[in-house]
């Protein structure tokens, strides 16, 4: 493994959590250890001193009841019974002096504590110390105590019981520590792998995306987990992040081919005149038909800003108390004379009142496009009806017309920006009033539907719920 791969992987958080993982594992394991420890090793030591204890008193019951000869018998018995290498008895006066003992021999190099006695004398009844004999590895618990006025015995026993447990206690603390380490490492790095996982996938295909392929996904598991609802958000993201570039692309793309032919009729009859034109008369023409393409051009960009603003929620939309009836009935006045000129009826079918809260000016323009529309596909004899259903929880305004209709391949394209169907390209018109429409239907939480059929006519729909969380 190479020094930088070394260094990468003690950089990263896979590495760090099973650190973490081991560390805290080894720590508690440890502290667990140290405890249980302590509890046998007190135990051990009490249940010693216990046995001690009741040695002495024995001895004393023994003393006062029977004298002084029958205790050092019993001394030598005693030991010899429970082992001459595990216990001895030795009686002193008060001075130190010892008088009897049981079988010493093994235990020759244990000397008579000083300062035990002062203890003593000093009125302890009993003074307890723990010594380590050269060259052995065992410990021995010895105990002092005053067993009549004149007679002190010193009683030892030997701990090598406690040192067993102690020298088993060590094996099994390394072996098991060894192998929970190890365990506890190989569980922590196998967690953190499958936890930083999810977020590598995301890495990679965010590392593949600035590469160029946006159509890249993380692939989502069906754990539910935290990862995979990053995952899922990144892949929102992107979805989101890929029909927006789509959109501007196609927009980017209509307006390049949308503006050429403005453009490039201006220029024809600048050129036509520059060449042609000899009089007033034809500059004139040619400056009245510039101020027409340019307005046709100014209409569809700002059109266009209107349509981008009303859709991303740039410009808040006023949140005014409309009087629809009255803003249908004001658009059919306004569109009557053009709709008499074409030989088409046109008729409001509006309740009394019905009032929503909205942007007046965007709802005005959303049902004059309409109306606009529906006048201008329909021929002479046909009829344009626009009518308002006040509910209870939303106002709908619909459009109807006996028009040529609109095919089922159009119909779901004709909200596009741009898009116009074949039929209708001889009619005035840049493909943008219905796309506007749909946005200010959606910027008030409301939809457009539109059903159609071909030389029958068609019904555009407004649904305008009363209770959003409008104007955006
Ligand atoms: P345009 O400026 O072309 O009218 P719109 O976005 O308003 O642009 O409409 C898009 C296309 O939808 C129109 O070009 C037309 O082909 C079709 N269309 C819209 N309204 C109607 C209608 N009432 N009857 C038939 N076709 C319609």
């Amino acid at each position: 493994m190479s020094l930088k791969r070394r260094i990468n992987l003690r950089n990263t958080l896979a590495f760090r959590l099973t650190l973490w993982y081991a560390g805290i594992f080894t720590v508690s394991s440890c502290v667990a250890f140290l405890l249980f420890y302590t509890l046998v090793t007190s135990f051990i030591r009490e249940r010693t001193d216990q046995e001690l204890l009741s040695q002495v008193n024995r001895f004393s019951t023994l003393l006062a009841a029977e004298g002084v000869e029958a205790v050092k018998g019993a001394a030598v018995i005693e030991a010899q019974a429970a082992g001459v290498k595990k216990v001895f008895f030795r009686f002193l006066s008060l001075n130190g002096q010892a008088f009897s003992s049981s079988n010493m021999s093994y235990w020759k190099d244990i000397l008579i504590d000083e300062m035990a006695l002062r203890e003593l004398l000093g009125g302890s009844s009993h003074v307890f110390e723990t010594i380590a004999i050269r060259d052995r590895r065992e410990e021995v618990r010895i105990l002092y105590a005053v067993i009549s006025p004149s007679i002190i015995l010193q009683v030892g026993q030997t701990m090598e019981s406690y040192s067993r447990f102690l020298d088993a206690f060590k094996g099994i603390f390394i072996t098991t520590m060894t192998f929970l380490i190890l365990l506890a490492a190989g569980v922590g790095w196998f967690m953190a792998r499958r936890a930083v996982s999810g977020v590598e996938a995301v890495t990679r295909t965010a590392q593949k995306i600035s590469g160029g392929t946006l159509e890249e996904r993380v692939p989502v598991k069906t754990r539910g987990d935290e990862i995979d609802q990053l995952a899922t958000t990144f892949n929102q993201m992107l979805d989101r992040i890929q029909t927006l570039l789509t959109e501007i692309k196609e927009i980017s793309d209509n307006i390049a081919h949308d503006l050429r032919s403005p453009i490039t009729r201006i220029r024809g009859i600048a050129e036509v005149t520059i060449t042609t034109g000899k009089s007033l008369n034809d500059y004139e023409n040619m400056a009245a038909s510039t101020i027409e393409e340019c307005d046709r051009l100014l209409d569809m960009i700002n059109t266009m800003l209107m349509i981008s603003k009303t859709e991303s929620g740039v410009d808040k939309l006023l949140h005014e108390e409309i009087d629809l009836t009255a803003l249908a009935q004001e658009a059919c006045e306004l569109f009557r004379p053009t709709a008499e000129d074409k030989g088409v009826s046109l008729s409001c079918n509006v309740p009394k009142v019905s009032h929503f809260i909205g942007d007046t000016q965007m709802i005005q323009r959303m049902i004059s496009n309409l109306l606009d529309n529906a006048i201008k596909y329909t021929p002479s004899g046909g009829s344009v009806t626009v009518s308002i259903i006040d509910n209870d929880t939303d106002v709908v305004v619909s459009v109807k017309d006996t028009g040529g209709g609109i095919s089922s391949n159009d119909l779901s394209r004709i909200f596009e920006r741009f898009y116009r169907c074949d039929q209708s390209r001889s009619q005035p018109g840049i493909g943008l009033g219905l796309s506007l429409a749909r946005a200010i239907a959606r910027a008030h939480g409301g939809e457009i539907t539109v059903t159609s059929n071909l030389d029958q006519g068609s019904t555009f729909t407004v649904i305008l719920p009363k209770s959003q969380p409008h104007p955006s």
